[in-house]
């Protein structure tokens, strides 16, 4: 097995650990609301891995992008994730919008904590509600293509460290797109080598799918002369 391979499985080994999280939390976070705090909880994670690692917490740490990955793409179509649904006006408006809701519902009783927890659970339950609709008519990963957190970590450090493509090494098989959590146009960006996506939730299982071994993200260690980490079979970093 090569290292983007045990890499690749023990993210998902990570993620099998964390879904049940959002199931707990759904399921008695109004009769515990101390479990509503698990929602800022990853929204801190997120902050902090987002500014040097854009959507790493999406992909590996999340308890709701993990319950996708792992349980709901199971009852999912997989449909290619609608554009407009990454729409920077979509994604900002419903950022602020729900921002301002837990603000606003907080402020109602400010000294009690309990009513923190269960506003932030009310919140989960709500987003998550519409994440598993879409994940049933659409794509598992739907709600995360405009979810306010993954649009911060995006705008953070979306940016860094961009997955790159070998024009050379690439024969279009697009297995990478079929893989791809976030279902990013993996190919099109063929051309200019770098795949400039600040969606990527990092989880480098395009890269251990690409039988030509044309995928790699600088900085990986153990990098070849020519960029890449042929002698380990994949540039895997994150
Ligand atoms: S899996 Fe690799 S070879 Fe196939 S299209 Fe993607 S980058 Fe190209
Ligand atoms: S481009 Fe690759 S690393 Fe990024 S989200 Fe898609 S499959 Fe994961």
């Amino acid at each position: 097995m090569t290292d983007c391979k045990r890499i690749v499985r023990r993210r998902r080994m990570v993620q099998w650990a964390l879904a049940p999280i959002v199931v707990g939390t759904l399921a008695l976070g109004w009769w515990y609301p101390i479990l509503g705090f698990t929602v800022p909880l990853v929204m801190g994670v997120g902050l902090i891995g987002g500014l040097t690692r854009g959507r790493y917490v999406c992909g590996h740490l999340c308890p709701r992008g993990s319950f996708f990955d792992r349980v709901l793409s199971r009852f999912s179509p997989g449909r290619t994730i609608p554009v407009w649904f990454r729409s920077p006006v979509l994604r900002w408006t419903l950022f602020v919008l729900l921002m301002g809701l837990i603000l606003v519902r907080i402020s109602q009783n400010v000294s009690l904590w309990t009513h923190w927890g269960r506003v932030f659970w009310m919140m989960c339950v709500v987003t998550t509600a519409v994440g598993v609709g879409l994940g049933f008519f659409v794509h598992y990963r739907s709600w995360c293509a405009f979810c306010p957190m993954g649009t911060l970590q995006s705008a953070l450090g979306g940016r860094k460290r961009h997955l790159r493509i070998d024009a050379e090494r690439c024969i279009e098989c697009r297995r990478c797109e079929k893989v791809c959590p976030m279902t990013l146009p993996i190919v099109s960006h063929k051309a200019k080598g770098v795949v400039d996506e600040p969606d990527c939730v990092r989880c480098s299982e395009c890269v251990a799918v690409c039988p030509g071994q044309a995928l790699f993200r600088p900085g990986d260690a153990a990098v070849s002369a020519d960029g890449y980490n042929r002698a380990a079979g994949a540039g895997c970093g994150s």
